[in-house]
């Protein structure tokens, strides 16, 4: 009997419930009020201020289920998304916090516990990491996490790891610290005999992934890059609950879990083709699409609409790439997102209910935008294909191309590169600035360029509109909203 996805979420939150943790709803996945950050893009982010000691936390003990996206800033994934099996657009990051209260003991304890007793996973296909220090940020090993996961992990099983893997920040400034993580060798068992699990940990290996992070919050990064110590020590944890299923469900793909097949079989039915799990470009467009959906709709029904600048553009640069992917490679040619978001709505309702409340109205936008796109998506295509054929042996397309894509086909320049590389080429991006800032530059003189599409379909929509400026300020966006 496989538990589904919901009870292993469900199974994590009791487990930090009983050790004494309030839990919490998630954040909103869209910010708009931190200058540092778009998008939530780590459980905590919700917690900096008590972090930082600027608030005092309510509860020293927290736990939740956070949705997070990251495909802008120091966290970007968006090129491995669908290409491997394990990163994601939009995820959810289950965590426990200590707010000042418990530290590395506990932490370390709790999460072997969880994961060997309660969810037993063999601990032999378990890995560790621990931070190895850094000289030149004068930071030291981190014996005391060593020496705590020598209690339950031989010491062939415990690695240790550089600052990239093993020192965790939010972003260019912000909370930071020292972290261990663990890592699950879910290669058959054949293969683990080999001995080699050690060398596949942080490796990119398609079957040894990390599956949870334990930070170790100590210190605040600041603007000149220096490390200050924060007035308390605390715990920040985040394990990708797509991954854990995965892991649970004893299957070799995040999109052959329940989370995502749903939406997997729908696109099927839609489109008439079979997923098969494999590396074709087909497959690829299936696990984009069910990847970039989930991204679109959480983001739209947390307030931010697709748009042609700052983090609407982020959305709609998603969208129109999972547009490029069923359009080149599913062969449809009229939209198809859409008609997921009742499914994931469904799905997810007693999770996440504020996509239910808004399904039509996110339905609708989605819909909109994929209209939009599709109208010039196929010349576009053309356009680039008669770049490509005038490069002869070239294989770097001059940005100026990349901006007349964007400017008249509407194709933001990560698509334009992304296509460019399926064939082996790239996009000048020099370039490509030069036509943009010169474009910028004539239309401010003229008028503003970079307006929000979507006060345009407020007024031509009002009635749906209103309901979505209502559904904003029952969350507490109000004096965000563009109208
Ligand atoms: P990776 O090395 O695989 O990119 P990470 O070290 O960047 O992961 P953390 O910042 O430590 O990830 O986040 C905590 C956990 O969140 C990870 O251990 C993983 O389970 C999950 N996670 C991180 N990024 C993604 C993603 N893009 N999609 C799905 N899960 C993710
Ligand atoms: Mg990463
Ligand atoms: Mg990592
Ligand atoms: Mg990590």
């Amino acid at each position: 009997t496989c538990m589904t996805a919901s009870e292993i979420r469900q199974q994590f939150l009791d487990f930090f419930a009983a050790k004494g943790h309030i839990i919490v709803p998630s954040a909103p996945i869209v910010l708009k009020n931190d200058p540092t950050l778009k998008f939530t893009n780590a459980g905590m982010n919700q917690f900096k201020d008590y972090f930082l000691g600027n608030k005092k936390p309510d509860h020293a003990r927290v736990a939740d289920t956070q949705k997070c996206l990251r495909v802008s800033g120091k966290h970007n994934d968006l090129e491995e998304v669908g290409i491997d099996t394990y990163h994601h657009t939009m995820f959810e990051m289950l965590g426990n916090w200590s707010f000042g209260d418990y530290f590395k003991k506990e932490a370390i304890e709790w999460s072997w516990q969880l994961l060997t007793e309660v969810y037993k996973i063999p601990k032999d296909q378990l890995y560790v990491t621990v931070f190895e220090g850094d000289a030149k940020e004068n930071l030291a090993k981190d014996e005391e996490a060593y020496n705590l996961w020598k209690q339950f992990v031989p010491e062939s099983r415990i690695l240790l790891g550089n600052k990239k893997d093993n020192f965790w920040e939010m972003g260019d400034t912000g909370p930071c610290g020292p972290c261990s993580e663990i890592h699950v060798d879910c290669r058959t068992p054949a293969e683990r005999a080999g001995g080699d699990g050690a060398k596949l940990v942080n490796a990119d290996h398609p079957q040894v992934i990390e599956i949870w992070n334990n930070v170790f919050m100590q210190y605040n990064r600041l603007k000149d890059k220096s490390l200050e110590p924060l007035p308390a020590k605390h715990v920040d944890t985040g394990m990708g609950l797509e991954r854990l299923v995965r892991v649970l469900q004893g299957k070799q793909s995040n999109y052959d879990t329940d989370l995502f097949m749903g939406t997997i079989h729908e696109t099927e039915k839609l489109t008439g083709k079979t997923y098969e799990g494999s590396d074709t470009r087909k497959d690829v467009a299936f696990r984009v699409i069910a990847d970039h959906i989930r991204a679109i709709c959480f983001t739209i029904a947390d307030g931010q609409l697709p748009a042609s600048n700052e983090a609407g553009y982020v959305i709609r640069r998603i969208l129109r790439r999972a547009v490029r992917y069923y359009f080149s490679f599913l062969d449809i040619r009229k939209p198809l997102l859409h008609e997921l978001v009742p499914v994931l709505a469904a799905q997810f309702a007693h999770v996440f209910p504020e996509l239910q409340q808004q399904v039509d109205f996110v339905k609708k936008v989605v819909y909109e935008e994929e209209n939009n796109f599709l109208r010039t998506l196929g010349q576009g295509l053309e356009r680039i294909e008669a770049a490509v054929a005038e490069l002869g042996a070239a294989t770097v397309i001059n940005g100026k191309i990349a901006f007349e894509l964007s400017d008249t086909y509407g194709f933001p320049l990560d698509l334009t590169e992304l296509i460019a590389q399926e064939k082996g080429l790239s996009v000048d991006k020099a370039s490509f600035d030069i036509a943009l800032k010169e474009q910028k530059d004539r239309s401010r003189a003229a008028t503003a360029l970079d307006t929000d599409d979507w006060t345009v379909l407020d007024e031509n929509a009002a009635v749906k509109f209103v309901g979505y400026t209502q559904l904003i300020a029952n969350t507490h966006l109000t004096k965000y909203r563009k109208i």
